[in-house]
């Protein structure tokens, strides 16, 4: 989904247009809670695409004075975000100072920028829009939120303008698929609880994808996040409930479900057999792993007990290296509000595509550090490399005798892939086709 920021000074219509362009009624518009609790988002289709659009009216009287202080504390946040920025002005006030420190910064945005005169309805608003050609930000679209003239025509801009992409974009728009996974007792019902108290709830317990199982969603600042099948949410919904405790087997058909598993591990006990085995589980199923170190706020020693987890997944957990823990209580919500950032993070190094030119690279600067093993008196020459697919990433590595690479070459290559890639906690899968 690609997203439309609209920016410019107090007054100049910007809540007009975003209303207008989202439509009143039809348009869901929230208050995204969390970081950007004040931002008002909408959306709506326009040429058979979802489109977002951010109002950034009210954040620059919240944010500091300064004309700097306002641009990097709203709108600079709202530009990251968005494929173009729509920049309006009001042709009836004419041009003011801060419109042309705007418009200065704005011409080195990174994203395409539409610059909009407002209030140029009737008679003569398309040649006081005129006077806007100054910005140097090319023509001006004349438009009057208010009375709805010169809407339709910016919406077609809009879609002009629009990068593409659409088929790929278009699983940003479901909600991203977690799991709350971990041992009885390390507090998964109140992290779930926790979480959708925070957020927003938006529908659920309902039932899930497998038989017994029940998912729930709620939001949290990037968008849609369901929970997929825990027992904590069994429970909730009080559903039938064979395995009271949150079984092996239990957990593995959330895995199966999820894109990012949230291994819930009690701090008071640490990290043991049983956690390390879900995780593993969770790596053998391709899943990205996050660690909710809970019950925090109990932890006597926590520069002891923070060492004593990393120790253990430094050993004991090498497919996912660098896995993220997140310290918090679930149950007084200290911490809780780091998670989804995390995890979302994680989400995305788990989605990743390297472009090939940069796998090139990394694969001829691996052989060459640590050259291909002898294998029967012969040496095993690997060719190249190709990110067969994300989710999670899967490096596809030809050469003679590829099927042959021992076991340590290729956990040295798969360590070396997630470092220069930065991918921390994401399994990597690593296969061979041998060539002639
Ligand atoms: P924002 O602070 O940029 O979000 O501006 P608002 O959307 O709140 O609008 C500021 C004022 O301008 C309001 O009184 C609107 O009614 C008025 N306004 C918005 N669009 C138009 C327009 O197209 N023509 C005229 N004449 N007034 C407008
Ligand atoms: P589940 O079996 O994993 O779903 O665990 P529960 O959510 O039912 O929690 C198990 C126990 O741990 C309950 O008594 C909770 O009150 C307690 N608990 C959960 N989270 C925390 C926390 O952050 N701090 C403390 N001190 N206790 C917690």
């Amino acid at each position: 989904m690609r997203t439309i920021a609209i920016l410019g000074r107090p007054n100049v219509g910007k809540s007009t247009l975003f209303n207008r362009l989202v439509g009143k009624k039809l348009a869901l518009v929230d208050d995204t809670p969390g970081v950007t609790r004040d931002r008002k988002e909408g959306f709506q289709h326009y040429g058979g695409r979802r489109l977002r659009f951010i109002d950034t009216a009210g954040l620059e009287e919240a944010a500091p004075t300064t004309l700097a202080g306002r641009m990097t504390a709203s709108s600079e946040a709202a530009i990251r975000e968005a494929d173009i920025a729509i920049f309006v002005v009001d042709a009836r006030a004419g041009l003011t100072p801060t419109d042309r420190g705007f418009a200065e910064w704005l011409r080195r945005a990174s994203i395409p920028v539409l610059l909009v005169a407002n209030k140029a309805e009737g008679k003569g608003g398309a040649t006081a829009a005129l006077e806007a050609y100054e910005l140097g930000l090319g023509e001006p679209i004349p438009v009057s939120a208010e009375h709805g003239e010169g809407v339709t025509h910016l919406i077609g801009v809009i879609l002009d303008t629009l990068p593409e992409g659409e088929a790929e974009d278009e699983s940003r728009d479901k909600p991203l698929r977690i799991a709350i996974v971990g041992r009885p007792n390390a507090g998964k019902s109140t992290l779930l609880n926790t979480l959708i108290g925070e957020e927003r709830m938006i529908t659920g317990p309902e039932p899930g994808l497998t038989r017994d199982s029940v998912s729930v969603e709620f939001s949290d600042a990037e968008g849609r996040v369901r929970v997929v099948d825990t027992a904590g949410l069994r429970k909730k919904a009080r559903v039938e409930e064979k395995l009271e405790k949150m079984s092996t087997g239990a957990s593995i058909e959330a895995l199966r479900d999820c894109e990012v598993a949230i291994l819930v591990v009690d701090a008071l006990l640490g990290m043991d057999e049983q956690d390390l085995r879900i995780a593993r589980l969770a790596e053998r199923e391709g899943r990205a792993v996050v660690i909710a170190f809970n019950k925090w706020d109990v932890v006597e020693d926590r520069v002891a007990s923070r060492k004593a987890i990393d120790d253990v997944l430094m050993t004991s957990l090498t497919q996912s290296r660098g896995v993220s823990v997140v310290p918090l209580s679930a149950a007084n919500g200290k911490g809780v509000e780091k998670l989804m950032p995390v995890v979302r993070t994680t989400h995305e190094l788990w989605n990743k595509r390297v472009p090939t030119g940069a796998l090139n690279r990394w694969f001829e600067t691996a052989l060459s550090r640590h050259p291909t093993p002898l294998v029967e008196g012969k040496r095993i020459k690997l060719r190249y490399a190709t990110q067969t697919k994300a989710r999670p990433p899967t490096v596809l590595v030809f050469g003679s005798r590829a099927e042959m690479l021992p076991e340590d070459y290729r956990r040295y290559l798969v360590n070396s892939f997630r470092e220069v890639f930065h991918m921390p906690g994401v399994p990597i899968r690593l296969q061979t086709r041998g060539t002639v």
